[in-house]
Parts: structure tokens; C-alpha cells; sequence
């Protein structure tokens, strides 16, 4: 693997850490629980997925930076696609989601 892949991945796995503990293993969006990746939680509620999510799209000019990163369930993480931030979060109340 070249030194820049690996050096991504364990960026991600310690934001990741970070990113769950400063978010209380909620939905940075929703603030449902979110399951790990490969746990029965996750087996159970695919949806509930912790995934991670641009705050601002890629699509639209947003960095990898972890000022830009948040841990979104991936129920979020879909329907929230490419839309901005404050799109979706408007979306979200209107439709009383959660
Ligand atoms: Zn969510």
C-alpha cells in the first residue's frame, strides 16, 4: 500500500475516536445512535451505520480536514448526498425526522 493510503486511513481511524467521543457515539445530524461498522448493532440497523459525512460536499469544494468531517448515521449520510449543510438540516426539522 502506498505511504499516503495508509497515512489517510489512520487519519480517518483517529478521527473516527475522536469524532465518537466528542459526539457521544450520536448522529452528528439526527442524534440517534449510531452502530459500528461490523457489530451486531450494525447487522441489526444497517441504517444506524456510523459513517463519515462532509459537512460541506466534496462536489461543492469541501476538504478531507477534520473541521469538515463529522460521524453521521448512514440513514443521514444518504439522504443528506450532495445537498449543503443548511439544506438538509432544514429538511430534517420540517420533516420532523427522527
Ligand atoms: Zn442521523
Amino acid at each position: 500500500m502506498r505511504a499516503a493510503a495508509k497515512d489517510k486511513r489512520k487519519r480517518l481511524r483517529q478521527f473516527r475516536e475522536l469524532a465518537r467521543q466528542r459526539q457521544n457515539g450520536l448522529c452528528f445530524y439526527c442524534r440517534q445512535p449510531m452502530a459500528k461498522a461490523g457489530s451486531a448493532a450494525a447487522l441489526a440497523a444497517p441504517m444506524s451505520v456510523e459513517t463519515i459525512e462532509h459537512r460541506r460536499p466534496k462536489c461543492r469544494g469541501g476538504t478531507d480536514s477534520a473541521a469538515n468531517l463529522v460521524l453521521t448515521c448512514r440513514a443521514c449520510n444518504t439522504r443528506k448526498a450532495s445537498m449543503n449543510e443548511t439544506a438538509f438540516l432544514a429538511q430534517l426539522s420540517e420533516r420532523d425526522h427522527i
